[in-house]
């Protein structure tokens, strides 16, 4: 017992270390300001945006990615369009710690349901408590259109919903897997799309059954106006399974607007196979892809001016002195660097070019976007983040 005690509170340390590290990057190379601990306003109520017209966009830095290579100086080079164009706008959270489980599945729908899942990581199953989609979907009676996540993996097929009861099927967001109907598409593959349809770094052989609330090609044409054969050709400009999931929730946000947007990024992923140059290429072309995305947002009428975006990373990786792991290529030690994660919060009400250090946990995604969308998240573990609610 007084073992495990100890050994807590060194990791908690080591978080701490970690923030205040990331935090002094930050001030020196963004130029973003120390933020105090500020009475909250009411980021609603600051922003007088009525709250049918509010919406929310949560993008996952997907895969995991260590400060060296990112937040460091020398990492920086990666991350041109953060540290430049969106940090100075964001309020940004150096010390977001995941005490869940450090699989992509299981940790993204953490963050979706603001619980610690225990389900297994590679089992077709949907989370087991409540998600944002559904809270949001059942407490404002708002219409399956308005609920969306865009899924890298077809392990993510079920993240739309849970099974919890009294919310559940029917109630969550529907699921667009880019890659699955890339593949519907061309009946199962075709050479020229082998860089788009790559699928679970970790276990390159898991196949699971797709169900759920799972959107099929023949939805394609009739809610994102967009035929088959265009979706082919534009395919083949694109460099990236996280690429071609930007395009479709563009696609999303021109003809159906969701409120509610959730894109988990996962070229970053390609670490577990061990080729530190594609890692850094994964970084930064996920870096671009932020960047874009905010742009896009400032440029649709129906999502400029009245969107809160959140981008963070649903767990790090290994630190390269761990003896149990292997540095960059893996986050299987469940050390304090791949617990240690940031958030960065963007949009009306938030307050630009601050920098926190205070602990938060994966948790408070779901409590705060509730504070925001004007939903309670009933059953989430964590609570609103004070400095954003
Ligand atoms: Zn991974």
């Amino acid at each position: 017992m007084f073992c495990s005690g100890r050994s807590d509170v060194s990791s908690r340390e080591l978080s701490r270390q970690l923030a205040f590290t990331r935090r002094d990057f930050l001030r020196s190379a963004a130029g973003v300001a120390l933020g105090s601990a500020l009475l909250s306003s009411g980021l609603a109520a600051r922003t007088g945006i009525p709250a049918k017209k509010r919406k929310v966009v949560v993008i996952t830095f997907g895969g995991g990615a260590r400060d060296q290579e990112t937040f460091a100086p020398e990492g920086q080079e990666n991350i041109p369009h953060m540290m430049r164009e969106l940090i100075p706008q964001a309020s940004f959270f150096t010390q977001v710690v995941n005490r869940g489980i450090l699989g992509h599945y299981v940790a993204t729908a953490s963050l979706a349901t603001g619980v610690y899942e225990t389900f297994n990581n590679f089992a077709a199953v949907p989370p087991q408590h409540p998600t944002a989609f559904e809270y949001f979907r059942k407490d404002l009676k708002r219409p399956s259109t308005d609920a969306w996540v865009v899924a890298p993996s077809n392990g993510f097929n079920r993240i739309g919903e849970s099974n919890y009861r009294s919310y559940g099927p029917g109630l969550g967001a529907r699921v667009i897997l880019p890659k699955h109907l890339l593949a519907a598409a061309n009946n199962g593959g075709g050479a020229d799309y082998e860089h788009l349809l790559r699928d679970n770094y970790e276990t390159p052989y898991f196949t699971p059954e797709l169900g759920g609330g799972e959107f099929e090609l023949q939805q394609l044409e009739m809610l994102l106006k967009l035929s088959v054969d265009d979706f082919k050709k534009h395919a083949l400009t694109l460099s990236s399974p996280d690429e071609l999931s930007v395009y479709i929730a563009r696609q999303l946000m021109h003809q159906l607007a969701p409120s509610l947007l959730w894109i988990t990024m996962h070229d970053i992923d390609i670490a577990h196979a061990g080729t530190y140059s594609l890692y850094v290429e994964g970084i930064r072309r996920t870096d671009r892809l932020c960047g874009e995305l905010w742009k896009s947002i400032q440029s649709e009428p129906e999502y400029a001016g009245n969107t809160n975006v959140f981008i963070l990373p649903d767990f790090g990786r290994d630190a390269d002195e761990d003896s149990g792991g292997n540095g960059f290529q893996h986050h299987r030690t469940g050390d304090a660097l791949s617990r240690t994660t940031w958030m960065l919060a963007m949009g009306p009400g938030v307050r630009e070019g601050l920098v926190f250090d205070q602990a938060l946990q994966s948790t408070d995604l779901v409590p705060t976007i509730g504070s925001i969308l004007g939903f309670s998240a009933a059953y989430a573990q964590g609570k609103p983040i004070a400095e954003l609610v």
